[in-house]
Order: structure tokens, then C-alpha cells, then sequence
């Protein structure tokens, strides 16, 4: 498969650039130049496979010129091999609603089921080049950890994680800042989610020192990422056995719920896909009602959602433009004036496929109490956001992509009823280790000198 930029595509990148570059130089974000679309009978074969063959049927329409099918497979294997459900995971239901949980593994959110594979891709991509790669990516919690339970220990590789310094929860961060192997940095950014993600675009950018350090990235615009999310929607709709399902997806960055619609352009038939926010809700406002335009990052108690600049959207504005990149460039500099609008046209192409919802803190907290209450079962704070966009939309056989482990949140499900789920036994240790970590000024210069200094 080759791919292009969102900004220019008139020029093509395969498999082995677009994983470990992450970004296009231009500043856009790569895509496939052509999706496959599976027929119905297409899709009835690949029903009845367990989540590890699906993976690879899927994954390897896209990686074929880097990674043969066989090794894929043993790839794939080896990285779910690190969860605790055998099948990856794991389909419950909460009243009416499904729930769609994604959290088995290793550091409890969603994000290990694609990072677990990345990490194992790397090792791969290493075992053929003789080099050494510096990671350096941006978390508003779960990321952070999910990429260096993946990397840490693996030859070659550094990772540096940026995170919001007392922006994520206790848990998040012991998760990450008890890791002892020699390759995992982490730094606590004195800002927020988007001033991390500001620096390393800004560090990516600067082509001179990104290339001085063979930097990589593993922000949630990875496309490795998102095909390797793409597989538990198909996954999931051939459990339920409807003929269609929709979606709600509590989203941040706009990587879960484009790997959705991905799936839906594949041919998968999805229904809606709903784009649940927090208080956050520039996404809510840009989908029903055109209105790009951020604001203030407001602290919540879903802080992996606190994000007002979703990544992950350049991907839909470049498709709902008929794939034209010279339009999406023109967008994207509006965006980064602060000024878009999404126009009635694309807006209408937009809801044919999206339905989108907010939910405010006390929404969020009454929505885990009433859950508890109704069917004493404790949903994390960003499970309960989607739960809430879906109630409120009251959509027919919806499923619920369930984010996070609750045990991550303890803070706010004490605060909604009082009590909160202990961690997996194997993680427990993690609450009283010593943490590790280094406090930075929210500054390019300070990260870069940092990176310097241990690369
Ligand atoms: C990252 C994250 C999200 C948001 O996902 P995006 O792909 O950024 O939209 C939602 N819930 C949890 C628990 C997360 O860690």
C-alpha cells in the first residue's frame, strides 16, 4: 500500500516511512492512496476468526510491503499475548447499551491494543536496520503508558514521554513514572495536553535535530495506531450478530472513533459512529454544528479526553473533501488561526456518519452513581461519557467502546459514589514505588536540551 501526505499528496511513502516518521515533513498526516471495501460475502468470511487472525487479515492490507502476513501474524500474537483476555477483549452490557471493553491490558486503557503491537513492530523494523530510534510522544495519560510498557527494555530504543504535570491521575502516573529500564524518560510538562503535543510537533518540525536523533513518533496519528484499533470494531460487530451497530466513542485526539470510521469505509456496516467529549466539546460543536473553534482546556475528570485540537480530525477533513489535499492544507491553516468553520456541505457529508454529544462533570459523576446503583458495575470516567452521549442520543443497538479500567480513575469514582476498584493484582506494586520522573518549564528549547543530554 502506498500512502500520502493530507497536505500534498502528490507525493507517495510506503508502510516503513509512514510508521516510524509518524507526521509528513509538510505537517500532515499520512493516509492509504485507496482503502479496500469488503463485499458482504467478504465479510462473512472473516466472521467466524479469533481477534488475533482478524488483526492480521486486516492489518496486512496495509503492511504487506514492510511485513510479510506470516510474520505479521506472529507479530500480532505475541503482542496480545500480554493481555489478560484471551480474546483481547471483551464484550459486557450495561442496561440496554453494550460496552465494548478495551482495557485487558498491560496499563489498563485502550491504547495497549495498538500499542503493544507498535512496540513489537519496532523490534521488527530494528532487527533489519542498524540503527538506534528516540520516541518521543505526548500523553494526556493513557498513551504515555501503553507506549512505554511496549518499549521499555527493547534494544535500540529510547522513549521520552511528555506528560501535563498534575494533569492526570495518580494512578496514570505511577504507571508510568515507576518504570525502571534505562530507555523510558519521563517529563512532566508545566502545561497542558496541547502544550505537549504543541512541543513535539514543534521538535518534529525541526527536521535538523528530529533527524540528528532518528526521532519517532507514536502519537495516536500513527497510522500503525489506527489500523490496529480498526480491527476490534469488526471485531465486535460480528459478536452482536445485527445487521448494523453504531458507536459511541468517548474521543480526545480523534484516533478511536476515525479508526471507526475507517472501519465503516471498509464497508463494515456501521450505523452511527458517535463522538462523545467531556467538557472539552470543540468536537461536539464542530459536528453538529460547524464550529471548529477552540477553547480553554478545562480540567475534568476524563483528563485523557482534555484536549481542544483533535489531531486525528485532519484525516476526516481531508476525506470528506474528496481526498484534496490542497483544500485540507487551506483548512489546516485555518484551523491554526483559529478560525474554521466547517461549511453546510461538508457538514452535511459529516453527520451521515457522525452523531456527536457532550457531557458535563456532573453528568459524568451521575452517570458512573446511576450505573452503580442500576447495575453495580463501576464505569471509568470516560467510559461513562460515552455511555451518556449514547443516552442522550438514545441510538438502537449501540455498542460503548469502553476506555479505560476504572481502577485508573480512583479520584473521580470516589467522588461519584464513594468508592473506587482496585488495581490488577500484578500492578498494585506501582502505588507505593518510588516514581521517576523530571519536571520542565513548558518550552521547546528546555525539551529539546533534555533529549540532548541522555540520547
Ligand atoms: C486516549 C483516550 C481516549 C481518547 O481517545 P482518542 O483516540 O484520543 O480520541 C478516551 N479514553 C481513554 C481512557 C483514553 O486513554
Amino acid at each position: 500500500m502506498k500512502y500520502v501526505s493530507t497536505r500534498d499528496n502528490t507525493k507517495e511513502y510506503n508502510f516503513e516511512r509512514v510508521f516510524i516518521k509518524g507526521l509528513a515533513d509538510d505537517g500532515g498526516l499520512y493516509v492509504p492512496i485507496s482503502l479496500k471495501k469488503y463485499s458482504t460475502d467478504e465479510l462473512l468470511e472473516l466472521k467466524n476468526l479469533n481477534y488475533n487472525e482478524l488483526s492480521a487479515e486486516i492489518i496486512n492490507l496495509f503492511s504487506s510491503d514492510f511485513i510479510s502476513k506470516e510474520e505479521l501474524s506472529f507479530l500480532i500474537k505475541k503482542s496480545y499475548s500480554t493481555f489478560r483476555e484471551k480474546e483481547v477483549v471483551k464484550i459486557s452490557s450495561v442496561g440496554e447499551l453494550k460496552l465494548l471493553e478495551l482495557f485487558h491490558g498491560p496499563t489498563l486503557a485502550f491504547k495497549d491494543v495498538a500499542m503493544q503491537f507498535i512496540g513489537n513492530l519496532y523490534e521488527y523494523y530494528l532487527s533489519k536496520n542498524d540503527k538506534k530510534i528516540n520516541i518521543v510522544v505526548a500523553t494526556s495519560g493513557d498513551t504515555g503508558a501503553a507506549a512505554i510498557d511496549a518499549i521499555k527494555g527493547k534494544s535500540n530504543l529510547n522513549i521520552f514521554v511528555l506528560h501535563p504535570n498534575n494533569r492526570i491521575s495518580s494512578v496514570q502516573r505511577k504507571i508510568m513514572t515507576t518504570v525502571e529500564e534505562q530507555n523510558v524518560f519521563n517529563i512532566a510538562i508545566n502545561g497542558n495536553f496541547d502544550d505537549c503535543q504543541n512541543i513535539v510537533k514543534q521538535i518534529f518540525s525541526d527536521l535538523e535535530f528530529s533527524k540528528s536523533i532518528n526521532m519517532s513518533g507514536v502519537n495516536s496519528i500513527n497510522w500503525a495506531r489506527i489500523i490496529a484499533q480498526t480491527v476490534y470494531y469488526f471485531f465486535s460487530y460480528f459478536k452482536l450478530d445485527k445487521e448494523t451497530v453504531s458507536f459511541s466513542v468517548p474521543t480526545g485526539n480523534f484516533g478511536d472513533v476515525f479508526a471507526g470510521y475507517l472501519a465503516k469505509k471498509m464497508g463494515l456496516p456501521i450505523d452511527k459512529l458517535i463522538v462523545a467529549t467531556n467538557e472539552n466539546d470543540i468536537l461536539h460543536r464542530a459536528i453538529s454544528k460547524g464550529d471548529y473553534v477552540s477553547r480553554e482546556v478545562k480540567e475534568t475528570s476524563s483528563p485523557s479526553m482534555d484536549i481542544q485540537l483533535a489531531s486525528n480530525f485532519e484525516r476526516l477533513i481531508y476525506y470528506i473533501n474528496n481526498s484534496d489535499s490542497v483544500k485540507t492544507a487551506d483548512i489546516m491553516k485555518k484551523i491554526k488561526q483559529n478560525s474554521y468553520q466547517i461549511d453546510k456541505s461538508n457538514l452535511e457529508i459529516i453527520q451521515k456518519d457522525f452523531l456527536s454529544e457532550s457531557c458535563n462533570e456532573q453528568e459524568t459523576l451521575d452517570i458512573i452513581k446511576k450505573n452503580y446503583e442500576e447495575n453495580n458495575m463501576i464505569l471509568d470516567p470516560h467510559t461513562a461519557v460515552g455511555v451518556g452521549a449514547a443516552n442522550k442520543l438514545s441510538i438502537n443497538d449501540c455498542v460503548v467502546l469502553s476506555t479505560a479500567h476504572p481502577c485508573k480513575f480512583p479520584e473521580a469514582t470516589n467522588n461519584a459514589i464513594n468508592k473506587n476498584e482496585k488495581l490488577p493484582e500484578e500492578l498494585r506494586y506501582v502505588l507505593d514505588k518510588d516514581e521517576n520522573f523530571q519536571v520542565l518549564k513548558n518550552n521547546v528549547e528546555e525539551v529539546k536540551n533534555f533529549i540532548k543530554s541522555k540520547v
